[in-house]
């Protein structure tokens, strides 16, 4: 098999011998045959609202910057932040048996449940079960086009969707995104230990809104204290961190559907550890 670097878990080829004889792939689901995806890597964090489909569309920008063919999954129902950090305002089309991603301006492919509402502002009214097995749908119906690298943008915590993408997808690793709060970091604790018991590496930790720089004088205000992520990186041996501020202008690009017409990617160094 061509680029085969015998690790089974990260890899979303089927029917290949060395996989089942190592039997990862009990819950395992498998691409279609129009599809490859070389590197999957989940961006999670442990609550709601601290800016992981922030950083999810961050890595995703910065990885087609640097030439990637680079997809996003996202497996977050609970808001259509990808699709309108991206401008993305199309709706998911079959071809066939398959479904066709939705294409960002700068050519980023984007599979959202969000992108199959009939109004993006209607809510999912969906058990986990039923959500987690759209998800798994994406992955499994979509195609995929020679993708180098997919994000895929979990739900917050550790619930039932979550639990579906580890077992199912071939996660190379895990993104963590938190925020400086004790309690988020208590959380978030929580996600980094699911991880570790289901075998699959930490990549990195972000600690979003680390920080705010002030635009007159330039001084550092740590609104939610001093930064946690150091602490965390190295009590779980982790070695690749970035900190985020808060920054309404980024805000300000992302509510206008701009993201990847961002002038500088704070997390352009982090991502590139990753790719
Ligand atoms: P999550 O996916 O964790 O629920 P989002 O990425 O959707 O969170 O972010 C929630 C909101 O906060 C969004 O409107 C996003 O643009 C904004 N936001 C997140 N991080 C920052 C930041 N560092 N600076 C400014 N706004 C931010």
């Amino acid at each position: 098999m061509v680029d085969c670097d015998h690790d089974c878990k990260s890899c979303g080829v089927e029917g290949c011998e060395e996989d089942e004889a190592k039997n990862f792939n009990i819950f395992r689901a498998y691409l279609n045959k129009e599809s490859s995806v070389k590197k999957v890597i989940g961006v999670v964090s442990g609550k709601g609202g601290v800016g992981k489909s922030l950083v999810t569309s961050l890595l995703a920008v910065e990885a087609s910057k640097r030439g990637k063919k680079t997809a996003i999954l996202d497996a977050d129902i609970t808001g259509p932040s990808i699709p309108k950090a991206f401008g993305v305002t199309g709706r998911v089309v079959s071809q066939g048996d398959y479904l066709m991603p939705c294409k960002s301006e700068g050519g980023i492919d984007i599979m959202s449940l969000n992108l199959a509402l009939d109004n993006e502002s209607d809510p999912v009214i969906w058990r986990g079960p039923m959500i987690a097995s759209v998800v798994k749908q994406f992955w499994t119906d979509t195609i995929w086009d020679k993708e180098d690298v997919m994000f895929v943008d979990m739900p917050p915590g550790t619930g039932d969707v979550t639990l579906t993408v580890f077992q199912s997808l071939p996660l190379a690793g895990l993104v963590v995104v938190t925020s400086p709060q004790d309690l988020v970091g208590m959380i978030v604790e929580k996600a980094m230990k699911m991880a570790s018991m289901m075998d699959i590496p930490v990549l990195g930790i972000v600690e979003n809104m680390s920080y705010i720089k002030c635009p007159t004088c330039g001084e550092i205000l740590r609104p939610f204290g001093e930064s946690k992520v150091e602490g965390l990186a190295r009590k779980y041996n982790i070695k690749c961190t970035a900190q985020m501020p808060i920054d309404q202008k980024l805000a300000e690009t992302v509510d206008k559907g701009g993201i990847e017409g961002i002038a500088e990617n704070p997390l352009a160094d982090f991502a590139a550890n990753l790719l």
